[in-house]
């Protein structure tokens, strides 16, 4: 049972014993776990208070995160209701928001590369990934910096410049709780013009050129691995559908969230914990980092083509279906609907 009270110009919707729990859909049909998201940023609300003075904001930000959507009415025979805000947090750790951004992130750099492949639509793309051995909190601040100090100085080496037109990249952190271990690591996305595979120019590097240029960039020789691989069709795909396939599977990888939820919540009884110290050690070191870059042909469609994508704007393509079955957790949060 729902129950309708009016307040200005919208209508509350709150919610009976016998609630029903919302689902939140995509227009691609894929199922976002509200519910999960939602005792998620609880659990990190918790851990952002217990950090004590310098969070309190966050911490309330956080709670709050979500905690009130706005509707559209509903139109007949839709499937659901349409989003008009949804009062997202915006925090970095924050699992519900980082999954918007990285839909956002998504949408955008797909788009960019479309655009990309109608200027070249020769070259051929291939996935990077540039790791360092794994890190602990005392020094993970400074590492990150090595790490995208190292990124920069890449880019700019000859070897580089000569075979890579346009890249993006990503920065993620994942977190080991076992070993209490983090392990920051850059996704990049690198194009290459048809003469990089030309063999009368030089230009191409194999692995071990590439892993080499690494350690030299980080001064590190103890880096053993980089990992580089050509963007492919499957083989028994349909040739363009299936490059198309990879690409969008490689662009999900740096567009996603700069740390794994999975990694860091820990389910329990039905909600969630989170270590605060992990907690503060990823704001504190990720914060003002810029977890996405470009090069420069990319910065310039940037500022040709994308029209601000606002967070909202994708959220209102979603639905949101009520249930049949009770929620068994208890509810906290209200839902709006707009009446004309
Ligand atoms: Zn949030």
């Amino acid at each position: 049972m729902i129950l309708i009270e009016t307040s200005g110009r919208f209508e509350r919707k709150t919610m009976t014993e016998n609630n029903q729990p919302l689902h939140h859909i995509t227009p691609s049909g894929k199922h976002r776990n509200w519910r999960k998201h939602r005792l998620q940023s609880i659990a990190l609300g918790a851990a952002y208070k217990r950090l004590g003075v310098g969070f309190q904001k966050k911490s309330e930000r956080v709670f709050n995160c979500t905690r009130r959507i706005d509707f559209a009415k509903p139109e007949e025979g839709q499937l659901g209701q349409t989003v008009i805000n949804r009062y997202g947090c915006k925090d970095r750790l924050c699992p519900g928001c980082q999954s918007t951004r990285s839909r956002k992130n998504f949408m955008e750099l797909m788009g960019l590369y479309q655009h990309y492949k109608n200027s070249y639509p020769a070259d051929r793309a291939a996935m990077l990934t540039l790791t360092m051995p794994n890190v602990s909190i005392a020094t993970m601040k400074e590492d990150i910096s090595a790490l995208l100090t190292g990124f920069r100085k890449l880019t700019r080496r000859k070897p580089f410049e000569q075979a890579v037109r346009a890249w993006f990249r990503a920065l993620e952190v994942s977190y080991n709780q076992e070993t209490g271990l983090y392990h920051p690591h850059i996704h990049a996305l690198l194009l290459f013009p048809p003469h990089y595979f030309d063999k009368q120019h030089n230009f191409y590097l194999n692995h071990q050129q590439w892993l080499k240029l690494w350690q030299q960039v980080m001064r590190r020789p103890d880096i053993k691995h980089l990992d580089i691989r050509m963007l492919k069709a499957h083989p028994l795909s349909n040739p363009e559908q299936g490059k198309e396939l990879a690409m969008g599977k490689a662009i999900a990888e740096i567009a996603k969230y700069a740390t794994k939820p999975a990694d860091i919540f820990i389910p329990n009884g039905g909600g969630y914990t989170v270590d605060e110290q992990v907690i503060f050690a990823l704001a504190y070191t990720l914060k003002h980092r810029r977890l996405i870059a470009f090069s420069k042909v990319f910065r310039e469609f940037r500022r040709e083509l994308t029209p601000s994508t606002k967070e909202s704007e994708i959220d209102e393509l979603d639905v949101y279906v009520w249930l049949e079955q009770p929620d068994v957790q208890t509810v906290d949060y209200f839902l709006h609907e707009f009446c004309t």
